[in-house]
């Protein structure tokens, strides 16, 4: 067979199998015709991403950062601002930690939040007693189950677990208030263990069971199976709480709500035991990429900003510049291409409205990648109006200034004044003090061709 024919045959393959893809799964539209595009999920009866409860536990699992000590005046600013917020549920310290905790859940029970409010408890008589009495409106049970857990930790086989969390959660729902009974270190223990004991809970009444990823090793894939596998053995809702140590925290949320789970553990900022549980914030933005509705009518996103920046402030550190959402970066828009595209039509290389979160975007023009739109864009700002022409030559010196130095913003915006009162006047002045030195490159680049203005 000649190569040529080859080629053909392959041609008319890729012909016929996009005919198919287009024509069957996808419909014909247009839009429609990347299967990964927002709209085209195939429909899922077990998955819960479009009806998700989060369960905060900045007062929690937040309490246990490094750098985390909330006072009770702190404690009560922060859940009510998780409150405007919208979460489902706010999750608080053992009572049974210390008396200071325990004065710190009652008064936070009696604030009247929408929000329900939980604590988290072992699984023991005593603390369920504690607890209940805190006036909360529910109760997070947890126990270790994985054999490393059950040997170095509380000591006790897979009966007695079973055993006393069915006697903690028959007393807990006695109380007429909300049980969840879950697991720690839940993906390195026996899941013949692991889905006897749900099983037996479930069996009980508790209301959620629990699956935690305590030490961060978990992978999408093993949660999707693991929660698929545990919605086929329990009918009452699932909690997920996934720790982040690597980098898969808000995968394992998406992941776990996709195959079933119900409800998910953030903190904000994600603080937490060591380097923290899925973030708030990296989690609406994942839950707004793909259900834009649901979350946005159900969450005052706007208020992300200040949420953060309370809690940040309350522990001490700095919002990472890569943070999603809120990092300094998030939407900034730096290549001349992108820049272009983004001026036109912002979802090019947008996939979230910076805007839904009372943030704005940003298009970095002063630098060697700019390009003339985004200069005339920044010009238009600064109610500079040039021809097109115009736009280009100064774009020109821009980058030619880029190249021999750093240049700050409000340098760029020197220079297009500069260059403006230049045309104005009919002058010739420097743009911007430069050394001798500097002057000389400039004179050089300004003769180099002009690279990627065009875009
Ligand atoms: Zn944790």
């Amino acid at each position: 067979m000649s190569g040529a024919s080859d080629m053909s045959q392959v041609r008319d393959l890729t012909k016929r199998s996009v005919y198919f893809l287009t024509s069957t799964a996808l419909g014909s539209s247009p839009a429609n015709r990347n299967p990964y595009g927002h709209g085209n999920a195939v429909s899922d009866f077990l998955s819960n991403v479009s009806r998700f409860k989060i369960i905060e536990s900045t007062l929690r699992e937040g309490e246990q950062f490094a750098n985390a000590f909330f006072d009770t005046q702190k404690k009560i600013e922060i859940a009510r601002a998780l409150d405007e917020f919208g979460v489902d549920y706010i999750e608080l310290t053992n009572p049974c930690a210390s008396e200071q905790s325990r004065l710190d859940c009652e008064a936070i029970c009696k604030l009247g939040l929408k929000a329900k409010i939980l604590t988290h408890i072992r699984c023991h008589m005593d603390d369920a007693r504690i607890a209940v009495a805190t006036g909360v409106d529910g109760v997070d049970v947890m126990i270790g189950t994985s054999s490393l857990m059950r040997q170095h930790s509380h000591g006790k086989d897979i009966e007695y677990i079973k055993k006393t969390a069915i006697e903690v959660i028959n007393f807990v729902k006695s109380q007429g208030i909300e049980v969840r009974f879950s697991t720690e270190d839940s993906f390195r223990s026996d899941l013949v263990d692991l889905l006897s004991i749900y099983s037996a809970v479930d069996q009980v009444g508790v209301n959620r069971v629990g699956v935690a990823d305590t030490i961060g090793c978990a992978s999408p894939r093993q949660v999707y199976e693991l929660i698929r596998v545990l919605r086929g053995v329990v009918s009452c809702d699932i909690e997920t709480h996934f720790h982040d140590d690597a980098g898969c925290a808000i995968a394992n949320a998406y992941c776990a709500l996709e195959a079933g789970a119900t409800h998910i553990d953030t903190s904000v900022l994600g603080i937490g035991e060591r380097n923290g549980i899925t973030p708030l914030g990296g989690l609406m933005a994942r839950m707004v990429a793909t259900h834009p509705e649901y979350v946005k009518s159900k969450y005052r996103l706007e208020k992300i900003k200040d949420l953060e920046d309370l809690v940040a402030e309350a522990v001490q550190i700095n919002i990472p510049f890569n943070n999603y959402i809120t990092g300094f970066c998030a939407f900034t828009h730096k290549a001349g291409i992108h820049a272009k595209a983004i001026l036109n039509d912002p979802s090019t290389y947008e996939i979230i409205n910076p805007a839904d979160f009372g943030m704005t975007r940003y298009v970095h023009f002063a630098s060697r990648l700019t390009g003339w739109n985004a200069i005339r864009s920044r010009a238009q700002q600064l109610n500079i109006s040039m021809t097109d022409k115009q736009y280009k030559e100064c774009t020109h010196k821009i980058k030619a200034l880029a190249d021999i130095r750093p240049i700050a913003i409000d340098d760029a915006d020197s220079i297009i004044r500069a260059y403006y009162r230049n045309i104005q006047s009919g002058e010739n002045n420097p743009l911007m003090d430069l050394t001798a030195e500097e002057a000389a490159q400039f004179a050089m680049k300004e003769k180099e061709p002009g690279g990627l203005t065009s875009a």
